[in-house]
């Protein structure tokens, strides 16, 4: 992690050494929106006259790192260790967009045309550190004060150009809690059905950002009215179809409620009305429809979709934990992700202005509840009853099984007593005895 009074610097930096070779240099897009908003950019970003290969020289070539030199960008990396990073690009336009998503060629240009190739007008201003200066040939300060949206140039265009920026679009305005501007809305409500040309990596790296954020609920809203969210996700269809469709309106409001930074989380929330399919993250299902197809689909990894089907899975288990024995509560609240269900277990209840009194009580045991006694060590293993000369298989899995639920609710403490319970329930019952 970086300072970021150190980003701050090393970008100024930057800039300095630029501008004392004798070229223009700025800040450029996300990061002057940032710090017009009062907000710390998460990075910098420099666009400049001077050519990639001219960027390479002055600062060296163990400096830099060509990231996209055939667009003309450049990383100047921070001294060793520092993890600062800047990309330094030349001023250029774009075009002509052959695919729908990434320009067949760059040329090098004026800052006044670098602004027009950028997506949205509060994405378009330069800022010169050393002046303290902003540059905005495209109208962003405006939109940025009375909290605008808006596509540079002809939204039409400039969606048909890059799709993706109808992604981009819903995120900027949900996450700044902006308005979309009416010629970009509709020039994305005509070409929403044409996303699926940006790859489902890129779709999927949006969805995760929108779904962090505080707003998500503004997010999935607006991506729905765009129609952005059906061909993203069509098992979702059926609820969509219907505006007033009562677990849609549920899923929007717990989707606003719920209090955390996992996408997992949300992105359980928003598709809980579809099966969890099958567990096991390589296996195929017959009827589609599911949470894993979504997942495979969106090409997440193994661990974002084994969340997410689990949650969906367990979606209500957590209600009545009041009255659980202790091993079920134990065994539940072990997960690794049993505090993002807590989390939804809360939100559905306030979604519903009700205070869950199973969250209520699962929050509090947990505060009480050292790990260890969550999840202890067992105190029978496999191989301890195999040297009672049981054999494994079904029984034997079973067995292990209730000597862990009789350890995990305080009914058997040392290893000789579970034992003791594995010889007396095994004397019950001959069946499974070599
Ligand atoms: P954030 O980093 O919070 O997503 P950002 O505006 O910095 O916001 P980046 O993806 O880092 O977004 O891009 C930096 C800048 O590059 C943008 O501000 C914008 O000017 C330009 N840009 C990025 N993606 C596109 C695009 N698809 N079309 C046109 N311009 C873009
Ligand atoms: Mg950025």
């Amino acid at each position: 992690m970086t300072a970021p009074a150190d980003r701050r610097a090393f970008a100024t930096e930057i800039v300095r050494t630029l501008v004392s070779a004798g070229h223009t240099a700025l800040w450029a897009g996300g990061c002057v929106r940032d710090l017009l908003m009062g907000r710390e950019p998460e990075d910098y970003d420099v666009a400049t006259t001077a050519t990639p290969e001219q960027v390479r020289q002055l600062f060296g070539p163990r400096r830099t790192l060509a990231v996209g030199e055939s667009f003309g960008v450049i990383l100047v990396l921070g001294p060793k260790g520092s993890g600062l990073q800047v990309e330094v690009a030349t001023f250029r336009t774009e075009g002509p967009y052959a695919d729908g998503r990434r320009p067949s060629q760059v040329c090098f240009a004026t800052p006044q045309e670098d602004a027009r190739r950028r997506d949205f007008t509060i994405n378009g201003m330069f800022y010169d550190p050393l002046t303290e200066q902003v540059l905005d040939y495209v109208g962003g300060e405006h939109d940025l004060r009375v909290g605008i949206l808006r596509a540079i140039g002809d939204p039409h265009a400039r969606m048909t150009e890059d799709k993706l920026r109808m992604l981009r679009a819903v995120r900027f305005a949900a996450t700044l809690d902006f308005e979309l501007e009416a010629g970009t809305a509709a020039a994305i409500q005509e070409l929403a059905p044409q996303i699926l040309v940006v790859s489902w990596e890129r779709i999927a790296q949006e969805l995760r950002r929108m779904l962090r954020h505080p707003h998500r609920r503004r997010a999935v809203r607006l991506a729905q009215q765009l129609g952005l969210l059906e061909p993203i996700i069509p098992e979702l269809a059926p609820v969509l179809a219907d505006v007033e469709h009562p677990e849609w309106t549920h899923t929007l409001e717990t989707l606003e409620a719920l209090r955390t930074d996992r996408f997992e989380t949300a992105a359980a929330v928003l598709l809980h009305t579809l099966p969890a399919g099958p567990a096991g993250a390589a296996s195929h299902t017959e009827q589609g429809g599911t949470v894993r197809d979504v997942c495979r689909r969106l090409r997440l990894s193994n661990d974002e979709s084994e969340a997410i089907a689990w949650l969906v899975a367990h979606r209500t288990d957590m209600e009545g934990a009041e009255e659980f024995p202790a091993a079920r509560l134990k065994r539940l609240l072990a997960h690794p992700w049993a505090p993002e269900l807590l989390a939804i277990t809360e939100a559905e209840a306030r979604a519903r202005n009700r205070e869950s009194t199973s969250a209520r009580f699962i929050r509090e045991y947990l505060q009480r509840t050292p790990a260890e006694e969550l999840h202890p060590p067992p105190l029978v293993t496999g191989d301890d009853l195999i040297a009672l000369g049981l054999t494994p298989g079904p029984q034997f899995k079973k067995l292990l099984e209730t000597l862990r639920d009789a350890q995990l609710n305080g009914e058997v403490r040392t290893p000789a007593e579970a034992l003791q319970l594995a010889r007396r329930l095994t004397a019950n019952d001959g069946g499974h005895r070599k």
